[in-house]
């Protein structure tokens, strides 16, 4: 039995702290914040009940084969609902696409749009689920380290089937004509923080997964989830230590000794960092036993961050369903002011989550809970007055398309941007989730899980394998605890 920190109470942490911790091992979670969580953490306020982060529950599959690890069901924690319709996309105040839930009737959507496109939109789809079945249950559990991962025979054998070397937007294109179509087929590899022109087309599977599959809620919000994955740690004996920042991690020859916590020094035999992987590098390790330099991080494609906004509503929004893409400007100009030039967007694409459409839970009877998401460059300049201009063009563009009047409806507005990642999350300039999964960022090239000096630090979390995103947080973190408890 070994004495183990974990440093982060995110779904990295939870997932490798509940593994550890059921081999029998002394699991100890110290997080900086208040509340446990990390990027997916809620807040209730004036009766509203805000998730932060994550708001989109796909690939179930990961969440039910980690709770199958310890003899559980996902149903055993929290309450799962499928969306219908999924999703709609608003190409403009009186043009928008609303994805059903049903297959058929989602077949039925691309051939009034594009004729033949059904046929197609089956084939790709039978592509995508191979890649979805192959990369979620075998490539992504693999921990980065050898390059005899990659040379796999059934890798191998498959190279040409998965795709990796031709862009996402090339393999959409190959499909389908229709503008309109191809906008909602590269919308899903969008949360993999990056552009479409430069993700593989291997990750075809977010698409398999977000239209096929479909999009999910956890009754009561993503909390729900954090509470469930709290919930079974502190079953299986995992301590929790919320609101202790870790300041330093103590190196003795090559082994860390302990962590120096604001709460005072504490001994371990093993230290897991699932904080931003940057941060622990740079901030919490003397400089000779950083994995990465400085140089290095700045060379990375980061995802993006965001200006987000929660707000309750007083009244209504007839408009709106859970999930509204605002598509209603042109999509790559927005991409290239995140990552070619990075700077403020001159016309944003944005999001707007509306869950009380689904949950009376999270807002008072006969209001809204509303969630705005605006992706922007990581590391740009961020203060109140920014803020503010752009919280104005989203609402006139969300009061244009419910063509009603919102703003002097709203009751709490609470705005979170780059200056709070970093100092909630201590965020690599302020990124909201992790590092980009193009191709030179993806799975051996990724970050190491282990600290190459320093025999028992290991590191979790989306910045390391397999990236951003709940689903492969809650993989890393079991790829490091099997990982750890192979070796
Ligand atoms: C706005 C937003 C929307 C998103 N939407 C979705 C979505 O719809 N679907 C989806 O699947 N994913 C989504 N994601 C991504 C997803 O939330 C993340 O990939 C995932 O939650 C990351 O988990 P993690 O454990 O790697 O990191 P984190 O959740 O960031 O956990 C790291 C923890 O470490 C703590 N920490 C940092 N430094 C220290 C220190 N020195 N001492 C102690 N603790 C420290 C932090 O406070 C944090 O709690 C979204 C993310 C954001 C920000």
């Amino acid at each position: 039995m070994s004495k183990i920190a974990i440093i982060g109470s995110g779904f990295s942490g939870l997932s490798c702290a509940a593994i550890l911790a059921k081999d029998g091992h002394e699991v100890t979670i110290y997080e900086k914040n208040k509340v446990l969580g990390g990027r997916a953490r809620q807040f209730q306020e004036s009766g509203f009940t805000f998730d932060m982060g994550p708001s989109w529950y796909w690939m179930p599959d990961v969440f039910e084969r980690f709770f199958n690890r310890f003899d559980r069901k996902v149903e055993d924690y929290f309450k799962l609902q499928k969306l219908d319709p999924g999703f709609q996309i608003i190409f403009s105040q009186d043009d928008e696409m609303i994805v059903p839930e049903k297959w058929e009737s989602i077949l039925e959507m691309f051939e009034k749009i594009e004729k033949g496109s059904a046929r197609k939109l089956e084939k790709f789809m039978s592509e995508a689920k191979f890649r979805y079945d192959f990369g979620v249950t075998k490539l992504v559990y693999e921990p980065g380290l050898s390059l005899k991962e990659l040379f796999k025979k059934d890798i191998i054998t498959n190279i040409f089937k998965l795709q990796m070397f031709t862009s996402y937007r090339k393999h959409v294109a190959s499909y389908f004509k229709n503008q309109k179509i191809k906008a909602l087929m590269e919308f899903p590899v969008l949360f993999l923080g990056t552009a479409p022109s430069d993700t593989p087309a291997l990750y075809s599977l977010m698409a398999y997964s977000g239209i096929k599959n479909g999009t999910f809620y956890p009754e009561g919000g993503f909390g729900k989830v954090i509470d469930g994955f709290v919930k079974l740690c502190k079953e299986l004996s995992v301590n929790f230590e919320p609101n202790v920042n870790v300041n330093k991690i103590n190196i003795e020859g090559n082994i860390a000794k302990s962590i120096d916590t604001s709460r005072g020094i504490f001994r371990f035999d093993k230290i897991i960092a699932s904080a931003d992987y940057s941060h622990v590098d740079g901030k919490l390790l003397p400089n000779k036993y950083s994995n990465y330099s400085n140089n290095y991080w700045q060379k990375r494609t980061f995802s993006p961050s965001a200006l987000l906004f929660y707000l309750g509503v007083n009244k209504k929004l007839n408009k709106l369903q859970h999930h509204n893409l605002f598509f209603d400007e042109e999509i790559d100009k927005h991409i290239d002011e995140i990552y070619k030039d990075p700077e403020w967007p001159s016309n944003p694409l944005f999001y707007a989550c509306c869950p009380s459409k689904t949950d009376k839970s999270v807002a008072p009877s006969d209001k809204e809970n509303l969630f705005l998401l605006m992706p922007i460059a990581a590391g740009i300049q961020d203060n109140l007055e920014l803020r503010e201009k752009y919280f104005n063009i989203m609402m006139y563009r969300l009061e244009r398309y419910c063509q009603e009047e919102i703003i002097q409806h709203i009751e709490y507005k609470r705005s979170y941007c780059v200056n709070d990642f970093k100092n909630d999350y201590n965020a690599y300039k302020g990124n909201a989730y992790g590092l980009a999964n193009t191709l030179s960022q993806t799975a051996n090239l990724k970050p190491k899980i282990i600290n190459k000096k320093i025999n028992n630090l290991f590191y979790t979390g989306q910045l390391t394998v397999p990236g951003p995103g709940v689903p492969p947080a809650i993989i890393s973190g079991q790829v490091v605890a099997d990982y750890i408890l192979k070796s």
